[in-house]
């Protein structure tokens, strides 16, 4: 631990600089160029051989440094895409930094030990997330262990977080009149009407931890002309994939009735990538515990609810951590200003020195004890089936 105290310590200052940068300058999914540049760059600077615009992804890249020894391949996993409005309000401004951290810590030190270490910068997780594209064509199948931590108001390292689709309906009517021949109207906002009137008729069937939840982005242009178009945009969310398809299924069925009901054309797609549920991988998780342990964290114990993320897509594919940690003394919701905030001051940096040494401490643990990867690989392949 001193060992990788010091590496750190050479390099955290360096640390802090970015995390700042990308707070003062956030911007949204697909569109983090400065942050991506300004990691690429650090990365670079220590010694990582660097693709951008990996997979074809603008503002993805993928740092590799690997030692001359073999040994297993760890992956640390940034965040940099902010929030409409209120920044970084998600924190992932100190996901980026942590993945850039534990990777350089662990490049230091993988010479002697053996292995190769990525840093993969994975923009967009809170709309089109890369990391299901990384996941479908196949890029963790010579990764071992994948991690990343998540700011939060409290440590958690259980984490709920539901497999999720998006789905869009657009209705097609046609235009009359509304007063003078109304007769003559196909009304496609009716059918969007009724299509949410039959998703909360279907609450009262489906499990009590389902979310459904929409909003209506186009619904007419006069209230005398009868809407020849409108569009409802929802996510649903259930605990596993194939619960989810199930209620998807009947969702969709709410709105091909409502389109019967109004003589309305309708097409359904899915706006945004779908995500799948977290696995949690138990042993993995029970190192990363040890670790935040003894950097002094104060670990909840129940599990916290993340509502949907991409890196679930990954855990089915890789085990993997992604531990909440608290970057305040004080209460902090989700998306806000204030959680933003936060993020740059001395109680968050002090947490985030802590999560870097605690999961560049997981890295070593996993490469010096080959029974150790053994045992989570088994693991991950029994739950994940
Ligand atoms: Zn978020
Ligand atoms: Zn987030």
């Amino acid at each position: 631990m001193e060992k990788i105290k010091k590496v750190l310590d050479d390099v955290f200052d360096e640390l802090v600089d970015i995390n700042q940068f990308i707070y003062e300058n956030p911007e949204l999914g697909n569109e983090e160029y400065k942050a991506c540049e300004a990691h690429v760059k650090l990365l670079r600077k220590h010694g990582f051989s660097v693709e951008e615009k990996y997979l074809g992804i603008e503002t993805a890249f993928k740092a590799t440094y690997a030692s001359k020894k073999p040994g297993p391949t760890i992956a640390v996993m940034g965040e940099y895409d902010a929030l409409p409005d209120i920044g970084h309000g998600c924190g992932h401004n100190m996901i980026g930094t942590i993945a850039d951290g534990v990777g350089i810590v662990l490049s230091k030190l993988v010479d002697d030990m053996g292995g190769r270490i990525l840093v993969l910068g994975t923009p967009a997780e809170e709309t089109n997330g890369a990391k299901v594209d990384m996941a479908d064509q196949g890029i963790f199948d010579d990764i071992d262990i994948a991690l990343m931590a998540h700011p939060s108001s409290k440590t958690n390292l259980e984490i709920q977080s539901l497999a999720m689709e998006a789905i869009q309906f657009e209705f097609t009517g046609r235009t009359a009149h509304a007063a003078a021949c109304p007769e003559q109207g196909i009304n496609a906002l009716d059918a969007v009407i009724s299509t949410f009137n039959s998703i909360n008729a279907l609450r009262e069937h489906i499990t009590s931890t389902t979310r459904i939840h929409g909003i209506i982005t186009e619904g007419g242009v006069a209230a005398n002309i009868v809407p020849e178009k409108a569009v409802a945009q929802f996510y649903v969310r259930a605990t596993t994939k194939s619960y989810l398809k199930e209620v998807v299924e009947k969702v969709k069925n709410c709105a091909r009735g409502a389109a019967l009901a109004t003589g309305a054309e309708i097409e359904i797609t899915n706006y945004e990538k779908s995500y799948d549920n977290f696995v949690m991988n138990k042993t993995l998780t029970g190192v990363v515990k040890k670790h935040f342990d003894l950097n002094g964290f104060d670990v909840e114990s129940h599990a916290v609810s993340m509502g949907s993320l991409d890196a679930g897509n990954v855990s089915h594919v890789c085990p993997t951590a992604h531990p909440m940690f608290s970057i305040s003394k004080d209460d902090l919701a989700g998306h806000t200003r204030a959680l933003a905030d936060a993020t740059v001051k001395p109680y968050a940096l002090d947490a985030m020195k802590k999560v870097i040494l605690s999961l560049a401490a997981t890295g070593i643990d996993i490469i010096n004890d080959p029974s150790l990867l053994e045992s989570i690989k088994a693991e991950h392949v029994n739950t994940v089936k």
